[in-house]
């Protein structure tokens, strides 16, 4: 093979989610990545129904290109579909620029130190070296990964600016295409398609057209352009996580930590030892990026986040300025062509709830179950409401079920029973359930909004409980409320945690 540049180092991935866990000594599904600056979830477009039509057709190629989501981009971005190039994920463009503009001999500059590894990894692959003496080509990332910096472009042309986490603050070069600036951004990011693998680079039309003809002939797969062109249609509101990346860097200064201010999904946090940080959150499972004087976390949401300012707490022996998670705590995730529910539950919570799948009335039964039951709840998820909320509703409740029943255990200790009478209005319900281990669904609402005694049958199932039902009263939406609030306070009764035995005369469940 031709040699590379002697100072030439491949990238290197983190350790495995699989790796992680099994240095925590825990399930995989228990690790949280705060190493990835990737969404916490998917979009709702990424669902198997959106990508159908591609499948059908994954036995031939995308002839001509994937028009719709050049169109789809070129309107995004407000330029022309001339000006587009497509690329595996952001780093395929990276290395396409670095070897069209690069060769042996070549000099290529690299704004900002520390910055993203790969714009050096290119330009040593395309056997240039790193420097700053005349370039024929400068990187720049805009916000800067990793201290999400928003520096003035650098006046150096051509110039191609990494704008991964663009839609996080809204600085672009886009205006700039015309005068040798070449943008590059991703869907890996805010999109949350990061596995999909699929990215896009603007540059004015001549030198879109020589990029393009020295790209490979099909980089992104017909199944991610889908994705990609779905997840243009609705683009995600991030202000959502530009809250929570405040909130959680008030939590790390409550810390005595002094996260830089940042323009993107994560949190550059200067500290002492960073490997050693690093290493002892790794052991609970919690995935952070070192630098030599610093560890870089990306924001996912507050319940996430705060464990890791828990544990951040923890090892650094300061009081947490965050309430601490509750216990008997299980992560879940249930999916299935037609549904994908993702399940943060704890038993031992403080009615800390949302549900969100989009099958309206029966998220808000199941935040009222959770709630008088005292757990701690997200249940979000996406399902395929084209066809009604049925499925979605059900595999939330199935879902719910598998959670409860994982976070029971071997249900040593528990009280086991639990009842309660809950009025409302003009409705009221009794409940009665069973922790014993055998599902079973006596349910009586005397009107039913639609599924309200299947959603109950279905946590049941997977909950591996009995629950017993009778709830009367004119208006239907309170009947059903009734009966869930009844269930929720019978349980918060149930997983009481008495003792050690087995809460049974058998000896066992
Ligand atoms: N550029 C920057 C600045 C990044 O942080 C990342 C993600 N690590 C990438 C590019 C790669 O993005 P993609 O997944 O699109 O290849």
């Amino acid at each position: 093979m031709r040699a590379l540049s002697r100072d030439f180092v491949g990238y290197g991935w983190a350790l495995s989610t699989a790796e992680i866990a099994r240095l925590a000594g825990i399930d995989p599904i228990e690790v949280v990545r705060f190493d990835g600056n990737v969404a916490g979830a998917p979009l709702t477009s990424s669902r198997p129904g959106t990508v159908a039509g591609a499948l059908a057709r994954v036995n031939t190629y995308a002839h001509g290109g994937h028009r719709e989501l050049i169109d789809g981009i070129a309107r995004y971005t407000g330029t022309s579909p001339e000006n587009v190039v497509l690329g595996a994920g952001a780093d395929d463009l990276i290395l396409l620029c670095a070897r069209a503009f690069a060769g042996p001999g070549d000099t290529v500059a690299v704004a900002d130190d520390p910055t993203y590894p790969l714009f050096r990894i290119a330009a040593w692959l395309a056997g240039a070296e790193v420097g700053d003496d005349d370039p024929v080509l400068t990187f720049c990332c805009r916000p800067n990964n990793p201290t999400g910096a928003v520096d003035p472009l650098p006046a150096a042309r051509p110039l191609v600016v990494d704008e991964a986490y663009f839609e996080y603050c809204g600085e672009t070069g886009v205006g700039l295409l015309d005068e040798g600036v070449i943008v590059i951004r991703t869907f890996s990011k805010a999109f949350a398609l990061a596995g999909a693998r699929v990215g896009f680079a603007l540059a004015d039309a001549d030198t879109a057209r020589e990029l393009n003809a020295r790209q490979a002939p099909g980089p992104v797969s017909t199944i991610s352009a889908v994705l990609a062109a779905a997840a243009l249609e609705a683009p995600p509101d991030v202000g959502p996580v530009l809250e929570e990346r405040e909130r959680l860097a008030r939590a790390l200064r409550a810390l005595g930590l002094e996260p830089l201010q940042s323009h993107a999904n994560f949190l550059y946090v200067p500290v002492h030892e960073p490997h050693e940080l690093t290493e002892a959150l790794l052991r609970q499972g919690l995935a952070v990026r070192p630098f030599p004087n610093a560890i870089r976390v990306s924001v996912i949401d507050r319940e996430d986040d705060d464990l890791l300012v828990e544990a951040l707490a923890r090892l650094l022996e300061r009081p947490s300025p965050v309430a601490p998670a509750g216990g008997r705590r299980v992560r879940r995730m249930r999916a299935t062509a037609e549904t994908r529910v993702a399940v943060r539950l704890a038993l031992d919570g403080a009615s800390r709830v949302r549900v969100a799948t989009g099958a309206g009335l029966y998220d808000h039964f199941l935040e009222q179950l959770a709630f008088h039951a005292g757990f701690d709840l997200i249940l979000e998820g996406a399902g395929d409401l084209e066809t009604g909320i049925h499925h979605t509703a059900e595999d939330a409740a199935l879902a719910l079920g598998d959670s409860l029943t994982a976070a029971l255990g071997d249900r040593r200790g528990i009280a086991r029973y639990g009842d309660a009478v809950v009025p409302m209005d003009d409705a009221v319900a009794r409940a009665a359930v069973d922790l014993g281990g055998r599902p079973a669904a006596e349910l009586k609402l005397e009107h039913d909004p639609g599924l309200a005694a299947h959603v109950l049958g279905s946590l049941a199932q997977a909950g591996r409980l009995a629950i017993h039902v009778e709830a009367t009263g004119r208006d239907e939406h309170h009947v059903a409320e009734a009966a869930f609030k009844a269930v929720g306070r019978a349980l918060r009764t149930a997983v009481r945690r008495e003792g050690d035995g087995i809460p049974s005369t058998k000896g066992t469940l």
